[in-house]
């Protein structure tokens, strides 16, 4: 089958690995001129790395992994801790949090990639898809697939109006050199406070990931006055990364829809379930849709239809739950109370459960 993909993402290259692997003719046209590697790091769970592994990509070296992580308050008590390696042991893949442009190069090794060529349209009878280019091209396919982000041109001609809307939320985020404890160790810490919560990981090779989410209206929200008075290692993070480090994202959301195909034409990854990154699944969701695509296309090889409908059902009803779960932004909610009421115990066997709750992966893959 002749596939098109719009949008060289983690997404829209995960789903090239995996159907050029099945033996579809597969590229993928990307707007910009070359791959795009900003965007500091992400977390990739259990789930994520699993789907990894099953399209070939190594894991070896990417990233640091991440066993534990602790809710501290932002004037450094303890709240909760979370054992993260029970879902490690339980699943078999590991927790790893790494620079986003490492993932986007290991994904892209072998993929056929067109670059600076901007998706506009497309039209589609019962044979076949055509997808317009600005450039002014024409390209026929047997299936469209937007990978193409949280302002999909794919799914707006799809679905008519961009459902996408600002959650009131935002995150201040980077990949620094920060010489603290947390940059070379296996935990993960979220701080929390009336201002808003700050999220710290190793990202491996002496690197941090961090993050500031708090609220948003209009403008960028000042970072170093707002938490300027935190305690360590807040204080210590402010001091050591550098402005041209810092990169503003507002959260969007929408609520996800059971349907996402239209004839020929499908959506995977934000375009199809844009979310904040607050249960930090936006990119492990655009892998699970990569995978559970191409599995939908090998079980109904002939009819396309019914290979989109049987992706659907295996994708919508999960990612529209960690869609509904990332949108409440639970993990920027200051309860303290709350947070030390949870047994520690218990958290790491939940998270496990939550991750199966919302991975088609996991749940087809994991027996064990
Ligand atoms: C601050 C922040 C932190 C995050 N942290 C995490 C995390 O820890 N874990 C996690 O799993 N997720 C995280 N996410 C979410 C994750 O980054 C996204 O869900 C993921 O990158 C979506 O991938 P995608 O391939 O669907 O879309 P994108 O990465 O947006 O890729 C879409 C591609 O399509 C191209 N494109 C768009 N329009 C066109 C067009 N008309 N024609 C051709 N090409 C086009 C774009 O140039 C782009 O390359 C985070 C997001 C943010 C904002």
């Amino acid at each position: 089958m002749k596939i098109l993909i719009i949008g060289a993402g983690i997404g829209g290259l995960a789903a090239a690995r995996a159907l050029g692997a099945d033996g579809h003719e597969v590229v993928v046209f990307e707007r910009a001129d070359k791959l795009r590697t900003e965007g500091a790091a992400l977390t990739l769970w259990s789930n994520g790395t699993g789907v990894l592994s099953a399209l070939g990509v190594p894991t070896e070296g990417l990233g640091a992994p991440v066993d534990v992580l602790e809710q501290h308050s932002w004037d450094g008590k303890v709240l909760l801790r979370v054992d993260l390696a029970h879902a490690v042991r339980a699943y078999g893949h590991p927790h790893l949090s790494t620079p986003r442009r490492d993932l986007i190069q290991r994904l892209a090794v072998g993929v056929p990639v067109a670059f600076s060529r901007t998706f506009t349209g497309f039209d589609q009878d019962e044979h076949g898809v055509r997808a317009h280019f600005a450039d002014g091209t024409t390209e026929s396919c047997d299936l469209l697939v937007g990978a193409d982000g949280y302002r999909s041109a794919v799914r707006g001609q799809a679905w008519g109006a961009d459902p996408a809307r600002p959650s009131g939320w935002s995150t201040w985020q980077g990949l620094s050199a920060v010489d603290i404890e947390i940059t070379t160790s296996r935990r993960g810490l979220m701080i929390l406070g009336p201002e808003g919560m700050v999220g710290l990981m190793p990202a491996g090779n002496g690197l941090l990931q961090w993050w500031f989410d708090l609220r948003w209206t209009h403008n960028p929200p000042p970072l170093r006055e707002r938490f300027g008075h935190w305690a360590s290692p807040v204080d210590q993070v402010l001091d050591q990364v550098r402005d041209e480090e810092m990169e503003f994202f507002p959260h969007y959301h929408f609520k996800v829809p059971k349907v996402w195909s239209s004839g020929r034409v499908t959506v995977l990854g934000d375009a199809a379930h844009t979310m904040p990154p607050t249960v930090a699944q936006g990119g492990n969701q655009a892998l699970e849709d990569a995978w559970a695509l191409a599995r939908a296309l090998r079980e109904e090889p002939s009819d396309v239809r019914r290979a989109l409908a049987r992706y659907e059902r295996a994708r919508t009803r999960r990612a529209a739950l960690t869609s509904r779960v990332a949108s409440a932004e639970p993990a920027n909610q200051y309860r303290p109370t709350l947070s030390r009421l949870a047994p520690d115990a218990f958290l790491g066997p939940i998270y496990t459960r939550w991750l199966r709750m919302v991975s088609t992966y996991l749940g087809t893959h994991a027996g064990r």
